[in-house]
């Protein structure tokens, strides 16, 4: 470790500005108020709420309730831009939404690239160097700290770097705290960020450099680190790496990077250990299905299904992976499958406190192998498997029995209503109940809630939150069957994951929905 290790590195979070700029991604005003608490709670030193130019009424919603928000950790950051040609920074618009936000400290971007000066914004090297004094200037006589954003700054620089340069000293010299070196396009390799940043380092020395990428070259992560093997102390990302196009530098993943392997300081250590929750949380606000092999935070991040990995993890833990995932707050999944061991067989004994043997053990591998053969997965479906593994052991019981049900769907004009009647026996009672939904996996879950909610509190608030279909192709004459993975939620936030298998989606449906709530059932009664 060299001399810089332990230094601190600011974190600089734009989830909810550049990370809002993703295609998919709209965030309410109470979205965004609940992502920066979130994204407080983590220990983010900046939270850069927005954009609250003057017009963008979101925006300015978002920082006029956040005033109310009591942040513990982070500082809200409003951003915008420098003043347009020709305009007086009093009298401009953009600086006075800026300034509306009533935030603490300010971001300012200003162009670097002497093409975009001359190109876009149509006017001479010499007034761009006055709007961005001008600009940082103005705020820095109303705000604390001014970040200055040097849009475009690695493209600028290769292409004319002592221009690139003489527009950070502008910003430096008007004030600007730091100055936030940009790969705009994300075009960039990490040899010419490594480059590029020393030389700013020793244009600056003292000063705080900042860095900010985006994804378009998938080096989005590596060219930060590479900014900060060069002295980058301020370091400019999103949750999961939403952003615009391909998406900005991911801070799920710099993180770590930077204070587990790295050794940098970044937010308090044993708030890393929340990283894998707000990962989740981002993207459950988002809307978006946060990929099962993101590292880090993802389902898979730390699953092993090959029995050898299997074998010498738990020999040796470690061994096979890159880190404790714990650290993170995500957890070793060893997947039952058929080419999962004895060992993880017995491993899943011990998950699910059951008193079994290696003769089970082998009994079990061969029930979950003729399963998996009709189509069955066990290595999502983990509650699935607990019941199928208490079954095969006698220690199951029953809590409902099905007598009957019955769907209906129908196409009325605009609306596609599904109706179910269900009727089960549950404790000595035969329950007949109705209900409707907007398709059959809704309206069977509506049903059987309402006929076994009165005899199980327990399933109060229990929610499901995805559902996955897939066909599995037919064999032999045999017709295609459908594989149904749903997983349910319930209000303290457990999750787990149940499957169904059949020929009819709607049986497999119910069969995955029937373990979703006899899963609840059984570790609720253990409590
Ligand atoms: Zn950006």
């Amino acid at each position: 470790m060299g001399p810089n290790m332990r230094a601190k590195i600011d974190i600089y979070d734009t989830t909810l500005r550049d990370g809002s700029q993703g295609e998919d991604i709209s965030y309410s005003v109470d979205d965004k108020l609940a992502i920066a608490e979130e994204l407080d709670s983590l220990g983010m030193d900046y939270i850069e709420g927005g954009w609250p130019a003057l017009g963008n009424a979101k925006d300015q919603a978002f920082f006029k309730k956040a005033r109310r928000l009591k942040l513990r950790h982070s500082r809200l950051v409003a951003f915008g831009s420098t003043r347009k040609v020709g305009e007086k920074p009093g009298k401009s618009d953009m600086l006075k939404g800026v300034l509306s936000a009533e935030t603490r400290d300010v971001c300012l971007f200003g162009k670097t690239n002497d093409y975009h000066v001359t190109a876009v914004l149509r006017t001479n090297l010499e007034e761009n160097l006055r709007i961005v004094a001008e600009s940082v200037a103005f705020m820095k006589k109303r705000r604390e700290k001014v970040f200055f954003d040097a849009e475009h700054f690695y493209d600028g620089f290769r292409r004319n770097p002592g221009y690139a340069l003489q527009v950070l000293r502008a910003a430096r010299e008007a004030g600007a705290d730091s100055l936030v070196l940009c790969d705009t396009n994300g075009g960039s390799m990490p040899s010419e960020i490594e480059f590029a940043t020393a030389e700013v380092r020793k244009a600056f020395p003292g000063t705080v450099i900042g860095i900010h990428t985006h994804n378009d070259s998938e080096l989005a992560v590596a060219n930060s680190l590479a900014a900060v093997a060069q002295g980058a102390r301020h370091v400019q990302g999103t949750v999961n790496g939403y952003g615009e196009r391909c998406g900005n530098a991911n801070l799920v993943s710099l993180i770590p990077n930077l204070t587990l392997k790295m050794g940098f300081t970044t937010l308090p250590e044993r708030q890393i250990a929340k990283l894998t929750k707000v990962s989740r949380f981002v993207a459950s606000v988002a809307n978006l299905t946060l990929s099962d092999h993101q590292p880090y935070s993802g389902t898979s991040a730390f699953a092993h299904k090959a029995g050898v990995h299997i074998d010498a993890l738990l020999k040796a833990p470690g061994s096979y992976e890159h880190m404790d995932p714990a650290k993170v707050g995500n957890v070793r999944r060893l997947l039952a499958s058929d080419q999962a061991g004895k060992a993880a067989i017995a491993r899943k004994f011990v998950d699910f406190k059951l008193d079994a043997g290696p003769e089970e053990a082998k009994a079990v591998i061969g029930l979950v192998k003729k399963r998996e053969l009709e189509g069955y997965q066990y290595e999502g479906a983990d509650a699935s498997l607990e019941l199928l593994v208490r079954r095969h052991l006698g220690k199951s019981r029953t809590w409902f029995k099905l007598l009957s049900w019955h769907v209906d769907v129908e196409r009325r004009e605009a609306v596609q209503p599904t109706e179910v009647s269900l009727k089960l026996e549950v404790a000595g009672r035969v329950e007949h109940t109705v209900a409707e939904g907007n398709g059959p996996v809704n309206a069977l879950d509506q049903a059987l809630r309402k006929a076994l909610l009165p005899h199980f509190p327990a399933l109060k608030g229990v929610e499901l939150v995805d559902f996955k279909v897939r066909v599995l192709g037919g064999q032999g004459g045999t017709s295609a069957r459908v594989r149904v993975l749903i997983e349910s939620r319930d209000p303290s936030g457990n999750a787990w994951s149940t499957v169904g298998v059949h020929e009819n989606i709607i049986e497999a449906c119910w069969e995955a929905l029937v373990e979703s709530v006899e899963y609840k059932l059984m570790k609720s009664s253990k409590r």
